[in-house]
């Protein structure tokens, strides 16, 4: 069997010969993020698939990602080297559900996360990632009413902040949601210097709010943040130590870009099975027989890029 040093180099040669370009999601395993030409969240991944110039993508996230970034390279050929690298999230909505909800609000502004089919996309007014959501609501004149879909913690997050009139589809990320209010009050307690990170998908978002709102997180600054502007938090914060409240992936890119602090997961056990169905022998194997290409239908594909350029240009 070969080693892990063995595969890596096994598969920087192919890349080159093939002048192919490797995207890893920031909660890929440690060893796929190192063969990386881009490690990042997914809006960071969609803007380095459509501006880099190689044609072969191997993408290493999940389907709802290779397929946004085949919406924005229709040109490219962009490879998923386990088709089965799903999202709870984005399954927790079909493009049906969404055009019957529309139906209950007519003039109302769909805003679709970024963690959806392509198909949901096609449907929406506007895309958005956790990096820029609130950017894209504040974007929408505030007379309109927006149908938020699918995460319900990162909507009611987006409602508490913007005061906006926004109705929530109740999707949710089965990793993100299983981080309760409890879980927060132990890291606190065991903890006591370290600096406080949460993802807005987060299920214990809201809990967590009332409590900074109230003045018991114990007088910490609370961070809420995509996984990119946490790192960007990160690096410029004086702290030593962080708690960091998302799929445990991206401690280690935290580590390595900050030597000298320390990181602690807000859940050791939140790790996401999609994501870690990614590995160095898939992604071999994909650079080698070109699988699995994913394409999006040009009907469905025109439309999801409208609501895609949308936020792109923001
Ligand atoms: S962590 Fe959650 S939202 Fe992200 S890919 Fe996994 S299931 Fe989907």
């Amino acid at each position: 069997m070969e080693t892990v040093a063995e595969l890596q180099q096994q598969i920087r040669e192919l890349k080159q010969q093939k002048r192919a370009l490797i995207l890893a999601h920031n909660y890929q395993v440690p060893e796929v993020q190192q063969i990386a030409d881009v490690v990042g969240d997914s809006l960071a991944l969609a803007r380095a698939a459509a501006a880099r110039p190689e044609e072969l993508v191997v993408f290493c996230g999940v389907h709802f990602m290779a397929e946004t970034a085949a919406i924005l390279c229709p040109e490219k050929r962009i490879l998923l080297p386990d088709p089965e690298a799903g999202c709870s999230l984005a399954d927790s909505l079909t493009p049906e559900q969404l055009r019957e909800w529309k139906a209950r609000h007519p003039g109302a502004v769909v805003v679709a996360y970024i963690n959806t089919s392509a198909a949901v996309k096609a449907e929406s007014d506007w895309v958005c990632t956790s990096a820029n959501a609130r950017a894209v609501i504040e974007a929408i004149p505030p007379e309109q009413e927006i149908l938020f879909v699918p995460d319900m913690f990162l909507g009611a997050w987006l409602r508490a902040q913007t005061g906006r009139r926004i109705r929530l589809w109740m999707g949710e990320c089965h990793v993100h949601a299983a981080m309760r209010f409890e879980d927060i009050r132990a890291a606190l307690q065991r903890y006591p210097e370290a600096e406080f990170l949460i993802h807005p998908e987060c299920g214990c978002m809201s809990a967590t709010l009332y409590a900074c709102a109230e003045g018991s997180l114990e007088g910490r600054p609370l961070v809420v943040a995509s996984t990119d502007g946490m790192l960007r938090y990160v690096r410029g914060s004086a702290a030593e130590e962080f708690i960091v409240g998302t799929e445990v992936g991206l401690l280690y890119r935290l580590q390595q870009e900050n030597p000298g602090k320390r990181f602690y997961p807000l859940k050791p056990d939140a790790i996401c099975p999609y994501m870690k169905r990614i590995t160095l022998e898939k992604v071999l194997r994909s650079l080698q027989e070109e699988v699995f290409p994913i394409t999006v239908p040009e009907d469905i594909a025109r439309r999801a890029r409208r609501a895609l350029e949308r936020m792109l240009a923001l």
